[in-house]
């Protein structure tokens, strides 16, 4: 796992590339991202691109998406995510955008809903548009931690649109949960996992906090093995509960084969500031910057602010990475995708089951429990090093984010 990391890390220290971005090719249809970059007020762990919820610019933004979407000649995608930001700050103009390009999806339209916009009436007019799976970020069932995340909303408010999300008959109903072991004991993770199952979502994500760049001025190490250690114990909650492990943060209701994911697409185009684009070649990024997004995109050019190329084998990598984060690798697909790179990365994972971090049959790869642990390492060192670099640049170009930086 050490040596995948480094791989890795080679192409995180390579500079972006800013010349002119080629043109987005991936060999099968990709899954779709939208960025929708407001929100009401802001929390104090958050790194993404973000601004202020302004209801004129919101629908000025909405625009601005479907004129980019234009500048690619991608007629049907797999799947729509819609992230934030807080997207349902205006569910109205939300569902409209939804309604206009739903019938180039070709499986689910996924939407984060934040607690305080989930009124029966608003997921209502949400399922009507063609919003199939929804992501309650609810966070925690502690208000004292809710405080400290500086969340505007209360465990109630959480409770009540979860509920409300479950009765409008989604397909999938993700709820997101949140810990942070140097602030807050395990017991309240445990408590709200256990309060959570009970309601009956179809999926419950759960998340270690992240203290990225400037939100974490003391530089406070995570304690990986605790960390592990408390998956590992929401597992057997999870079991008892009816629901397993599914992914290397989330645990599925096992009478369901779905679940949302926004992250694991093969290949995806992403629209708006700051969305990452993957073409199975390309890593590309727009512009954090939401005066830059709107220039360019008002000019029908493309709003990247750079791009990687990686070749055949780090692709393989990647795509091997996020499929076992999601819990299975299946060689076909692998072998099929990254024909000339697959020898490699099986020979890669060979030396993992000899170091008991994976089993393997001849058609797939799934993690061990020794495995996740290791994995849960890694990713957090995907975060702080690839990730978080990222983040970085794009704080010196929004200026939201660079407030946010300097509080
Ligand atoms: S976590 Fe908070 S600040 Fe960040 S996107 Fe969500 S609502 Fe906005």
């Amino acid at each position: 796992m050490l040596a995948l990391a480094k791989l890795l890390s080679s192409y995180s220290h390579r500079r972006m590339l800013h010349g002119e971005l080629p043109k987005f090719s991936s060999s099968e249809p990709p899954g779709l991202y939208i960025h929708v970059p407001f929100c009401r007020s802001f929390c104090s762990f958050c790194p993404y691109v973000k601004t202020t919820y302004d209801p004129r610019v919101y629908k000025d933004y909405i625009d601005l998406l479907m004129k980019e979407l234009a500048l690619h000649d991608i007629a049907e995608f797999t799947s729509l995510y819609i992230g934030g930001g807080t997207p349902t700050s205006d569910a109205d103009s939300l569902c409209k955008m939804v309604s206009r390009i739903r019938d180039r999806i070709q499986q689910e339209v996924a939407v984060e809903v934040h607690p305080l916009d989930a009124s029966r009436d608003n997921l209502d007019l949400m399922r009507s548009s063609g919003i199939d799976f929804v992501s309650i970020g609810a966070q925690s069932f502690d208000n004292e931690m809710l405080r400290f995340l500086g969340r505007n909303h209360s465990a109630a408010q959480s409770l009540t649109a979860i509920t409300n999300a479950i009765n409008a008959g989604f397909e999938v109903v993700d709820v997101d949960l949140m810990f942070d072991l140097s602030d807050f004991p395990a017991e309240i993770i445990m408590s709200d996992f256990s309060q959570l199952l009970r309601l009956g979502p179809t999926q419950a994500s759960v998340y270690p906090m992240m203290r990225f760049g400037g939100n974490n001025p003391k530089r406070i190490p995570h304690d990986w093995r605790a960390e592990a250690a408390v998956f590992e114990e929401l597992e057997k909650i999870a079991q008892d509960s009816g629901y397993s492990r599914s992914s290397l943060w989330t645990f599925s209701a096992s009478n369901t084969d779905k679940s949302y994911s926004s992250i694991t697409r093969s290949f995806f185009l992403g629209l708006g500031a700051g969305a990452a684009s993957y073409d199975g070649n390309i890593f590309s990024m727009n512009t954090a910057s939401i005066r830059h997004y709107t220039k360019h995109v008002s000019n029908g050019i493309r709003p990247s602010r750079g791009h990687f190329q990686l070749n055949q084998f780090t692709s393989c990598l990647y795509y091997s990475f996020w499929s076992l984060y999601r819990g299975k690798l299946f060689h076909d697909e692998v072998r099929k995708l990254f024909p000339k790179a697959w020898k490699h990365v099986a020979l890669i994972l060979s030396l993992q089951k000899i170091a008991g971090n994976v089993e393997r049959n001849r058609h797939e790869t799934t993690l061990t429990t020794k495995g996740r642990r290791v994995f849960h390492k890694l990713e957090e060192w995907v975060t702080y090093r690839l990730i978080d670099p990222l983040w970085k640049g794009m704080k010196s170009e929004n200026p939201s984010l660079q407030k946010l930086q300097e509080t």
